[in-house]
């Protein structure tokens, strides 16, 4: 399946012209009607880590395509015009029920998220996170279940991107 942009864009977003041509291995494109200049960029996306008490980290199974079924960090995209902290308090309301009390930044790590045919190439930003009530998660909608498993026993292929396996991989070598 062809899903980078160059695949995927046969028509100038502005102007309808057929001649949207792609250069710069497909990092950009130019209108030759309009002359309307798009380039394709990282999307702004955060990945949390929570712990328990035990030192367990907390996953959430995916309830929703792509990848549903697998293991995932919670987080999302960053809203335009959002800070990425607010993006990681707003996840984690959204997804978890529960409020942010404290997040540090970790590390991050570029991921290809192939959604409706198309590749949104984002850079994943990890914080380690405190929250206020664990006992009190509630998976939103997009979450069938959470679980806690200690960093070192996950099984990567369960995890649902590369860049989860890489975050994780981090944690370990660099903080326990
Ligand atoms: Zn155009």
């Amino acid at each position: 399946m062809f899903t980078h942009p160059a695949d995927v864009i046969k028509y100038c977003p502005r102007c309808g012209c057929k001649a949207f041509i792609s250069n710069d291995k497909g990092r950009s494109f130019k209108c030759e009607g309009c002359h309307f200049n798009y380039y394709i960029n990282s999307s702004a996306a955060v990945a949390c880590l929570i712990f328990n008490q035990e030192g367990k980290l907390l996953l959430a199974r995916r309830a929703v395509e792509p990848a549903k079924g697998m293991l995932d960090l919670p987080g999302g995209f960053v809203e335009p015009m959002e800070r990425a902290e607010e993006a990681v308090n707003r996840e984690i309301r959204e997804e978890l029920g529960v409020q942010v009390t404290q997040a540090d930044f970790l590390v991050s790590y570029p991921n290809e998220y192939i959604f409706s045919g198309f590749s949104v190439f984002t850079v994943d930003l990890a914080f380690i996170c405190c929250v206020d009530n664990l006992s009190g998660i509630i998976p939103g909608d997009d979450v069938s279940e959470v679980e806690f498993i200690f960093p070192r026993e996950i099984k990567k292929d369960e995890l649902c991107s590369e860049s989860m396996v890489k975050i994780i991989d981090y944690f370990i070598s660099h903080k326990i």
